[in-house]
Formats: structure tokens, sequence, C-alpha cells
């Protein structure tokens, strides 16, 4: 166990904005949780965390790796990994094993333990229909536990782990049941136009890998946090009201009946895509996705609220933030 004081924040998320920590705990052993305060922020790769100010509450990074077999049968592999291993390699290894399950969900950035807290999903999957159980540390009674996949209340990017759950569980492993065999899942544009030659999850690995290297910038060179807002959703009134009004409005059905919007799409109209205020914009190959070069946190989240005012003003939807924000803001 380490304890880092007074640090700059900016190497420690993607979006790289500069604020102050009072104290960063870096730990690689699960077992060093028990010395975790209760108000500790549990940081992962820092690809969904927006820093802001001065971060008075402790850090804990949990550099935890490992990964085990630790059942199998005819159809299935049960795939335990440990909460720190880095999500895009997993991915890559599992898919190059032809292990059917996590291929669409390559490149994302982030690590294992954070992927089950947002239901983490792209190109038609979402990482809950994989995940058999979650491995936790309690912190209200200090023990560690199993947690079955279908207790989690998964939902569009949603689970009980930002929710119920926030201040109590600490992600420390995932088990994944991942098939030996199955079917492709290959109905979005960018996979459907190329199916004829995506046969394996390694092909379907590959090609989505493809994809995102071209259509998103990569946060080493342009500091990003991925999608910056969620796809609004809207009940089925409100989605044929939305139609009538704009035609080429891009919908798509979600879960309990509700309708998506394609939250990119909107945010183009309002003309902001490749829209920059000072250092801070949303990037000109992807208007989903905000880029900073330079800018505070603070500069993130003031930008972010004109997006939210024009795409609330025009077409009468409410942007949610995907990114956690932690520290002092306004
Ligand atoms: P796109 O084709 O431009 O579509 C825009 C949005 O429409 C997507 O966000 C997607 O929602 C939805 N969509 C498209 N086709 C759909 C279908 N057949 N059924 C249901 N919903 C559909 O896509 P894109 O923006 O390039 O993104 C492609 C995938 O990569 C998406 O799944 C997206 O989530 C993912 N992505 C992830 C990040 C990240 O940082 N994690 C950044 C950008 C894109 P969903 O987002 O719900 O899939």
């Amino acid at each position: 166990m380490q304890t880092l004081r007074h640090i700059d924040l900016a190497p420690w998320h993607t979006l790289r904005a500069s604020a102050q920590a009072a104290q960063l705990t870096l730990i690689d052993d699960a077992d060093e949780l028990k010395a975790c305060p209760p108000d500790a922020f549990i940081l992962g790769g820092g690809s969904n965390v927006i820093f802001v100010g001065e971060v008075t509450r402790p850090l804990w990074h949990l550099n935890v790796q490992g990964r085990e077999v630790v059942a199998e049968d005819n159809a299935h592999i049960y795939y335990r990994v440990a909460a720190g291993e880095t999500w895009a390699k997993l991915v890559e290894d599992c898919a190059g094993q032809g292990w059917y399950g996590l291929e669409n969900l390559a490149l994302i950035p982030g690590t294992v333990g954070a992927a089950p807290v947002q239901n983490i999903g792209a190109y038609g999957v979402e990482v809950a229909q994989v995940i058999d159980s979650v491995q936790v540390y309690d912190r209200f009674d200090n023990t560690t536990k199993d947690i079955r996949g279908s207790d989690c209340a998964f939902a569009y990017r949603q689970s009980h782990f930002k929710g119920l759950w926030q201040n109590r569980y600490i992600i420390t492993a995932v088990t994944f049941k991942l098939a030996k065999s199955g079917k492709l899942v290959l109905d979005y544009p960018d996979l459907a136009a190329q199916a004829a030659a995506l046969h394996t999850p390694a092909d379907v690995c590959h090609a989505v890998t493809t994809v995102r290297q071209r259509k998103l910038p990569d946060p080493a060179e342009l500091p990003n946090a991925g999608s910056f807002f969620h796809n609004p959703l809207v009940d089925a009134n409100q989605a044929v009201a939305l139609a009538k009004q704009h035609p080429d409005m891009p919908q798509y059905p979600s879960s309990d009946g509700m309708v998506k919007i394609s939250a990119g799409w909107c945010i183009e109209q309002c003309g902001f895509k490749g829209q920059y205020d000072g250092a801070v914009g949303m990037y000109e190959g992807h208007a989903l996705v905000l880029v900073n070069c330079g800018g505070s946190g603070q500069d993130i989240l003031n930008y972010a609220a004109k997006v939210r005012q024009a795409v609330g003003a025009r077409f009468g939807l409410t942007l949610h933030i995907e990114p956690i924000i932690v520290g002092e803001h306004s």
C-alpha cells in the first residue's frame, strides 16, 4: 500500500483536467481494503470520471490483478478476473481464445472492476449479459462476498453499484460466463455492413477495434471520457411526438417499452460537433465525445451545461452526464 499526498490528478483520469487531491492510496491486494475509509472514492482506470477543483475525499486505486478459469462445462467457461485488470486486454484475450460474449465490447477504456458499475455496452451488447457474479468487499461488515449478476439490477448503463450500493460495495473481481460456441451480435450498422466477413469472436473484436479507432479519439492523444452523455430514454408517446417534429431523428427500441434517442445526433443538430469553447469541445468525428485540450474540470462542466441547455431547448430532452463528477464544483 502506498499513499500519495497533495498531488495533481490530471494523470489519473482520461479527461486530464488538473485537480488537487488531498490523498491517493494505491493498493495491489484486495485484503488492504480493510483499511479503506468509509467515504473513499474508488478509482479505476479514470475513464469515467471528471475531477474538479479540490478533491478532499480520500481516493483509493485498486490495482489488483489475476485471472482464473473457476469452472467449465460443455457449453461455458466461468472466468474470474480481478478488478484492476485492463478491460480492453481482457476482451482481446477472450476473443482470441474463441470464447463468445465480450467481443462487441472491444477497446472500451477502463478496468474490469468498473465495467459492471455502469453496465458498459456497445454495438448491441451489455456486459450484464455475460456477468455470472461479482465479488465485492462489503464496507458495512468488512467481509468479501459474491453477488449473482441477476441481483445487481442491471439496466441501460445502470446497476445497483451506482445506486443503492454505491457507498457499500467495492468490486474486487468479476466472474464472466462465456460461451464456447454461439451467435455473433452483428445488428449495429457498423458491423452489419461487414457481417459476411465476421465469423469468430476474434473477427468481431478486430472489427469493433478498427471502427472505434477510426471514429473515436485516443485518450492518450486527445483527452476524453468516451461517450460524455447517456442516450436519453423516452416513452412511446414522446417518441411519436419527437418523430413528427424531427423525422430524421434516430430512435431505437429499448428495454421496458422505452425508446432510445441518439444523444450524439441531437448534439450535432445543435451545432456542437467540432465546436470548441477555448480548450473544451465536442469531437469533430463524434458529437457524443467531449474532448479536453487543457481545460479545468469546471471548464468541462460549463461546456456540458451549454450543450445540455441547447439540446433541452431544441428537443425538450434532458441529457445526463455519463462520467462521475468528483470534487468541488458549481
Ligand atoms: P451510431 O451507429 O452512430 O449510433 C448512435 C447511437 O444509436 C448509439 O449510441 C447506439 O446506442 C444507438 N444505436 C445505433 N444502432 C442501434 C441499433 N441497431 N439498436 C439499438 N441502438 C442503436 O453508433 P456510435 O455512436 O458510433 O456507437 C456505436 C457503439 O459504440 C454504441 O453501442 C455506443 O454505445 C458505443 N460507443 C461507446 C462509447 C464509449 O465511450 N463507451 C463511445 C462511443 C460509442 P447505444 O449507445 O445504446 O448502443
